[in-house]
């Protein structure tokens, strides 16, 4: 099972399909360093398997944004976001999102707000549950936003925030929000504007998820209101 995996992974043999989650995992948590490179036969050996399946894992991890590959040297995770790396993704972000909250606010079938209420309940029953609680965010915030995205209809848009990995990249940050209870308020406001019908709502709501967002981020980089992408980025209207 994966989540046995998640939680031990050098205990036990890893089936050659789960070696992609579990690598993946050691570099969310950080157990494999930003900037590490990765010797493909010892983790063959941590993991019980062949080389074959650490090697699809590493073109897959690459494919995320997670590895960089160098000829000569081989595969090495990808340092985190810079405090500019960081401001660019939400620049991009703050240009797509609230477009697309205000897009999916509308009275018709496309409307997600029952699939986001769904998805909320998700986080409220896990928000006492602790155990993983940094994943588990990371997953409902990648869905939640990833239902707004694709409830507006554009496939370009969407490929376009997808190919960002923002929240892996976020997330190896830190996560900022560790019991999750800012985001439940942050993303029922969205979700209610949205549920609404109210465009201009719900485009101001996702605008201010993401700014609240990104100042939680950049704190850790002791610059938090200095480096707001909020005034670089003007709202966009259909
Ligand atoms: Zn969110």
């Amino acid at each position: 099972m994966t989540a046995s995996i998640a939680s031990d992974v050098s205990m036990a043999k890893v089936a050659a399909s789960d070696v992609y989650s579990a690598l993946r995992q050691s570099i969310l948590d950080g157990d494999i360093a930003p900037g590490t490179r990765i010797n493909i036969d010892a983790e063959s050996r941590r993991l019980g398997v062949s080389q074959t399946p650490v090697r699809e894992a590493l073109q897959h991890l690459e494919g995320d944004n997670l590895l960089v590959y160098n000829p000569g040297r081989g595969y090495s995770t990808t340092p985190l976001l810079s405090l500019a790396e960081l401001r660019s993704l939400f620049e991009f972000r703050l240009l797509v999102e609230p477009w697309a909250a205000r897009s999916a606010a509308v009275d018709r079938l496309s409307n997600p707000s029952a699939a986001l209420r769904a998805e909320l309940k998700v986080l409220e029953l896990q928000v006492d549950d602790t155990a993983n609680a940094s994943q588990d965010l990371l997953a409902h915030d990648a869905r939640f936003h990833d239902l707004i995205l694709s409830s507006a209809g554009n496939p370009v848009v969407q490929q376009a925030y997808v190919q960002t990995h923002c929240h892996l990249h976020m997330f190896r940050l830190y996560p900022p929000d560790l019991d999750g209870r800012i985001t439940l308020t942050e993303h029922r406001g969205i979700r209610d504007a949205i549920a609404a019908a109210d465009p201009a709502a719900a485009e101001e709501a996702m605008s201010e998820h993401l700014r609240n967002s990104f100042h939680r981020f950049a704190r850790a980089f002791g610059a938090g209101s200095a480096a707001s992408p909020s005034a670089a980025v003007g709202r966009i209207t259909p």
